[in-house]
Order: structure tokens, then C-alpha cells, then sequence
């Protein structure tokens, strides 16, 4: 991984990400009203089970 810069920035970097569990694709959501993973589809392989790249980067923290 790259070094860490400024926390800030990779809060907003990853906020808006999220990434399919199915397929690994990420998807990056700029529209707030579809932060919730249940409104967000895969565009590679149309699945709803979606995660938050900010978790991976907590995990990575610890
Ligand atoms: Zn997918």
C-alpha cells in the first residue's frame, strides 16, 4: 500500500467507495443519497452485496 498521508483525505477518499463482495469491483457513489449499500448495484455483475472500502482500510489499521 502506499504511505499514509493526511487522514483526512483518505477518509474522503474511501467514504464514497465501496467495493463488490461478489465480484471485487470497486464502485465509487458521489450522489450522498445513495451512500446506503442497498441502493447501490454492481455495475460488472448487477449484485447488491456491497462493502464499504473504508472497512478494508480500518482492517488494515489494526
Ligand atoms: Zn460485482
Amino acid at each position: 500500500m502506499a504511505e499514509r498521508s493526511n487522514p483526512v483525505a483518505d477518509a474522503r477518499l474511501f467514504r464514497n467507495i465501496y467495493v463488490c463482495r461478489n465480484c471485487n469491483t470497486k464502485i465509487r457513489v458521489s450522489n450522498p443519497k445513495l451512500l446506503r449499500p442497498m441502493q447501490i448495484r454492481c455495475r460488472n455483475c448487477g449484485s447488491k452485496a456491497l462493502r464499504p472500502k473504508h472497512k478494508e482500510l480500518r482492517k488494515l489499521k489494526v
